[in-house]
């Protein structure tokens, strides 16, 4: 290529040309209509060969291909101004601040040191994992985020250290003496293991080797070859697309802060600039939790913070189950969990079974409306955190007796419930327990202590302090078939057989109904018979027993 591309200055900025703008319902070929009404138009300087995109226009394109972090460029980080009004070409010199600064951003922070000597190159909070690009914001007014980009010291730096004695005087700039702007900068400000890996060059346009680039996330400067005045022009892509079979790459024009989304043509491309970072990158969950839902992961060696989902959900009826994205991690001291009322294009109805169990280090979790189950465990261990129910006078009938196991604190609607009224209450066949009857959370959690009263040979009466009254079949041992282990009383089990082994299945054969356990069983009058394997665990009240159906019920009594 000639070594001296030199770029024609701009015309004075304006404002754009307005062009009529697209509806969402519109169709493609409607889409190519206002392509080339816009084509035949022109933009705001007069080139058929890019335009900005609306919100609608993006809509139209196909085949799109963005790198991953293509938000830091709509986000308009801070990129020196192409000087509109002035005869100084320098938009290759922001193409290539923008270029270094991204991979600053990604790649490698070491790259552009935060200061050297009284020069800032970066914002003092540069790198604030709040204001990543990932998240989605708005592109920001004038010159965009400082929190991300780099300030103008390090473009004039840039200026600075270019050697070509016309440049950036009058006659524009050529790529390769900004490249060896760049150069210059990394040899005289980055560390030599860091500058060992870098890689910057500028080539004539080669289709594959962009398309190379845009698919591993890397972004490209490219440069317009015609020599027709205005029509020069260097800007950075971050993505490719189609428009009505027309391709062409999505740029930061490097105009301001309204030319973040520009659409160029690829037939108009003459050149490109590429860079890469070679510093491996291992990254490790810092337990930040940014913007409610993103989770920070950091690189020890270069510096670079990512964001990854902090949720993860499930499909359930009704909605999303919710639970941590990655259970590893430990979310850091003092941390506030808001649960979003929707994610994943449906709302949260349910907290998954261990879904934030052992996240002791939180101080509050914020649950809205929507979630009407919690699975088990799913609040375990979490540090006495506050719970807060939102826009909720009582835990709704839904949540199971221990959805709140670690006996958290509860606010509903903002005011801390008391547990007032706390009463013991039946909560399955087994269990009864201390429930709050507003927010449900329940404590002292035991095995019923009943009463056994002799109603008949097949059944008694079963009482607990919590209000359990049930008639039930005796419960007899396989050894001592005619008395029952709970009552005392005279149990009917039937024809004995010859035997004499309650767990053979010829013993009753006809009588029974369900076998359980170790060779336990439900006999059809309603009579349980506990083998000897099982007798351990029917006296330490773990043995699980199959319920009598309704018609064993009503046999008797
Ligand atoms: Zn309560
Ligand atoms: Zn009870
Ligand atoms: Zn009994």
């Amino acid at each position: 290529m000639d070594a001296n591309i030199h770029l024609k200055p701009p015309i004075k900025e304006t404002s754009p040309r307005s062009v009529s703008v697209m509806k969402k319902h519109e169709t493609q070929s409607q889409c190519a209509h206002r392509l080339r009404v816009v084509s035949e138009l022109g933009n705001n300087r007069g080139k058929p060969d890019d335009y900005p995109l609306t919100d609608d226009e993006f809509e139209c394109l196909t085949n799109l291909n963005l790198i991953e972090n293509y938000n830091y460029f709509l986000l308009n980080p801070k990129h020196s101004n192409h000087l509109p009004g002035s005869v100084l070409g320098t938009c290759t010199t922001v193409a290539a601040q923008l270029l270094v600064g991204y991979h600053n951003y990604y790649s490698d922070r070491r790259i552009i040191p935060e200061t050297s000597g009284n020069i800032s190159f970066l914002a003092e909070d540069y790198g604030n994992i709040n204001y990543n690009p990932t998240i989605e914001r708005e592109p920001v007014a004038n010159q965009g985020c400082e929190k991300i980009g780099t300030l103008d010291a390090f473009f004039n730096k840039l200026i600075d250290l270019n050697s070509n004695i016309n440049n950036p005087i009058n006659s524009g700039q050529d790529m390769p003496s900004v490249v060896n702007s760049v150069k210059a900068f990394f040899d005289n400000y980055s560390e030599p293991t860091i500058r060992d890996n870098l890689n910057i060059s500028t080539e004539l346009y080669n289709e594959a080797e962009v398309n190379f680039e845009l698919n591993n996330n890397r972004p490209v400067v490219l440069g317009y070859g015609s020599l027709i005045p205005f029509d020069f022009h260097v800007f950075i892509a971050y993505g490719k697309a189609e428009l009505d079979g027309v391709t062409g790459y999505l740029v930061h024009y490097g105009w301001g802060a309204s030319s973040t989304r520009y659409f160029a043509k690829e037939s108009a491309i003459a050149f490109q600039m590429r860079m890469s970072v070679g510093t491996p990158q291992t990254f490790t969950e810092t337990g930040n939790v940014v913007a409610d839902i993103y989770r920070e992961q950091k690189c020890n060696t270069t510096g670079v913070s990512k964001l990854a989902p902090l949720f993860s959900t499930t499909p359930i009826s009704g909605g999303q189950s919710i639970s941590l994205a990655n259970g590893n991690i430990l979310l850091k001291q003092g941390t506030s969990l808001n649960i979003p009322s929707s994610l994943n294009g449906g709302n949260v109805v349910k907290l998954a079974n261990e879904a934030f169990k052992d996240q002791a280090r939180l101080v509050e979790i914020n649950i809205p409306s929507t979630v009407i189950s919690v699975g088990t465990n799913a609040l375990f261990n979490t540090g006495g955190a506050i719970i807060n129910l939102i826009d909720r006078n009582s835990a709704p009938q839904t949540f199971s007796y221990n959805w709140n196991p670690s006996n958290n604190p509860v606010k509903l609607n903002g005011v801390t419930c008391n547990h007032t009224n706390q009463t013991l209450v039946s909560l399955n066949d087994t269990k009864h327990g201390m429930q709050c009857p507003t927010c449900k959370t329940t404590t002292n959690i035991e095995n019923h202590n009943h009463t056994y009263t002799w109603r008949s040979k097949t059944r008694h009466r079963a009482t607990c302090a919590c209000g359990r009254n049930v008639l039930e079949g005796h419960f007899v041992s396989s050894s001592n078939p005619s008395t029952c282990m709970l009552c005392g009383g005279p149990a009917d089990t039937g024809f004995i057989g010859p035997f004499g082994d309650a767990s053979s299945p010829l013993w009753n054969t006809n009588y029974v109904v369900e076998y359980f356990s170790n060779g336990s069983y439900l006999l059809s009058n309603g009579v349980y018979v506990i083998s000897d394997a099982d007798l351990d665990a029917f006296n330490s009240g773990t043995l699980d027993i199959p319920k009598n159906n309704e018609e064993i019920y009503n046999y008797c009594c």
